[in-house]
């Protein structure tokens, strides 16, 4: 019957059952029992008849299998598991050789194993590195003792395929490198060994690329302490500006902590939606500011002309205050009592029209402020959208989708493989029942927290829906993604959530797909899916895989 066991798990097992049978794992050996354990061959073809076993084999074996199943960091089982493959195809065909070669392998794993490594600036891990260079330095040794032996054609035509893809991915930012790389790819193309010019090449461009990528970092560094700098001095002379308050806050947030290229992207999208959201809205307000401006000017002109109109009015009082004075007679009187009269009614009328002019400039006025105020508040609120995601600090669905064509893509380029996770928190509506909303909340920000703590740089969270989170692991095989989400399950129940000093358990069930050939992003997304259902359905706090 054929098994569903990971590649990874039947390998060891198969090594487990070559050390048990006192059998050299060369690549004919190695691939029998490999069958047999995953079910593929009838056992009786595993053992070879009349095979003399060698008990060194034994001690090379069982050494193997220590460090395989030992943590080294910075090495994967993956990892492992080509090294190992290497090794085998490249010296498989002679026995004792190959002995040397896989004894200087589990000694490179034990000492990656003992070397942590403080910071990986280079697709390699140092602890990679380390490993790497033992090898290189076993195969060098053993290249020269017996060059007849050994044939590395299939580690220099890795070696130019990789140049190859060096030279894709850093042509547009390091062309000069991308053109050394590719000449080196050109001549290493059919190949069987290096030359020491090639290897001198190589080292020269390799130590190039350390400097750049170095360069690269302390680059990032100064720009995220100057940006932080900038934010800060930005929000002392705003002050009450609340408009600017979500850019700054999430410019802020982004300089506090590690800045990766996805969160970058992220801020970049969010900003440019906020400033073209913002520049609409800042043209309304303008525009009902200056209505504003010009109706006050209104306001006082009027005012200016009533008092005018009352100055005009006071003269020609003064005037008949005179001629009343100065009236011999009664008809003289008669007339100045006519004029005033007439005047007073002329006044009043002015006084009455102006009054009315008056109300109404005003109540224009006041409906002018109530738009900018209206404005000036939507403002505000529209700066918050930068924030759409401060809850759980996860990408957004948006966010995600960007994330994840640019993820497919480069995986295609590369050739890499890239596995994505959907994650459903269990019985999330009990939680929000018995704890309230706001601690279903916190829940929610604590596990995103959690998650992100044992997730790669290069991985992605984020929020699928309510209490659904999405991760994507590029460079990561399935079987280290169910592992990853393994990780995180166990986590969870140290690191529980604190609601009231009550120790709360939070749970979830996953589905974990590997990005397969042609597959676009929707197939893998339900593959995810439906194997998340299949976790519900199998009793919850389980990672399934689709
Ligand atoms: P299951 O194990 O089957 O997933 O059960 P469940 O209760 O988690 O699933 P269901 O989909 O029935 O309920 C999800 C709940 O999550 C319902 C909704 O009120 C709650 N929820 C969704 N978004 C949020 C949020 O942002 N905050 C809080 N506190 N609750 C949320
Ligand atoms: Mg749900
Ligand atoms: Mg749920």
């Amino acid at each position: 019957m054929k098994t569903t066991r990971a590649p990874a798990d039947i390998a060891r097992e198969a090594i487990r059952l070559l050390a048990g049978r006192r059998l050299p794992p060369t690549p004919d050996n190695f691939r029998q029992v490999y069958h047999e354990v995953a079910g593929e061959t009838p056992p009786a073809q595993a053992a070879q008849p009349g095979h003399v076993p060698d008990p060194a084999w034994a001690d090379t074996v069982r050494g193997l299998l220590r460090q395989w199943d030992a943590h080294q960091s910075g090495l994967t089982r993956t990892r492992k598991q080509e090294m190992l493959e290497r090794v085998l195809i490249n010296f498989g065909q002679d026995h004792a050789q190959l002995r040397v070669k896989l004894e200087a392998l589990v000694k490179s794993w034990a000492a990656g194993a003992r070397h942590e490594p403080a910071e990986a600036p280079v697709p390699l891990s140092a602890g990679e590195m380390a490993a790497g260079a033992a090898l290189e330095d076993a195969m060098d040794a053993g290249a020269s003792a017996d060059a007849t032996v050994t044939d590395c054609r299939p580690l220099v035509q890795q070696l130019a395929r990789n140049l190859d893809l060096l030279a894709q991915t850093c042509d547009a930012r390091w062309p000069d490198v991308a053109a050394r790389a590719g000449a080196l790819a050109s001549a290493l193309d059919g190949r069987a060994q290096l030359e020491a010019t090639h290897y001198e090449a190589w080292s020269a461009l390799w130590r190039e690329l350390l400097m750049r990528v170095e360069d690269d970092h302390e680059l990032a560094d100064g720009l995220k302490r100057l940006m932080g700098l900038l934010f800060l001095n930005i929000g002392e002379l705003v002050g009450d500006e609340a408009w600017l308050a979500g850019q700054l806050a999430a410019m802020h947030n982004l300089m506090r902590g590690e800045v990766r290229p996805d969160m970058l992207l992220e801020a970049e999208r969010g900003l440019r939606e906020l400033a073209y959201r913002q520049g609409v809205l800042k043209g309304s307000l303008d525009e009902a500011k200056n209505t504003l401006k010009t109706l006050v000017a209104t306001f006082i002109d009027r005012v200016g002309e009533m008092s005018r109109s009352a100055d005009g009015y006071h003269a020609r009082i003064g005037v008949y205050d005179q001629r009343i004075r100065q009236a011999r007679d009664l008809g003289e009187l008669g007339d100045v009592v006519g004029g005033l009269s007439a005047d007073v009614g002329e006044f009043r009328d002015v006084l009455r029209r102006e009054h009315a002019e008056l109300l109404a400039a005003r109540r224009q006025a006041e409906q002018a402020e109530q738009r900018v105020r209206e404005l000036e508040r939507e403002l505000a609120e529209v700066s918050t959208l930068v924030r759409e995601d401060q809850l759980t600090g996860a990408l957004n669905r948006r966010g995600m989708d960007e994330a994840m064509a640019r993820e497919l893509a480069r995986a295609r380029r590369l050739g890499a493989p890239l596995t994505l996770a959907l994650l459903d928190v269990d019985h999330f509506k009990r939680l929000n029942d018995r704890l309230g909303h706001q601690a279903g909340d916190q829940a929610l920000r604590h596990l995103a927290g959690v998650v992100r703590g044992l997730l790669r740089p290069t991985d992605l969270l984020a929020r699928y829906g309510g209490e659904e989170f999405l991760i994507l692991l590029p460079n990561t095989h399935v079987d280290e993604g169910e592992q990853v989400l393994r990780r995180i399950q166990r986590e969870l129940t140290r690191q529980f959530f604190l609601h009231d000093n009550e120790r709360v358990l939070i749970t979830f069930s996953a589905g974990v797909a590997e990005l397969g050939e042609g597959e676009d992003e929707a197939a893998l997304v339900a593959r995810a899916d439906a194997a998340m259902y299949r976790a519900k359905q199998a009793g919850r706090n389980r990672v399934e895989r689709g």
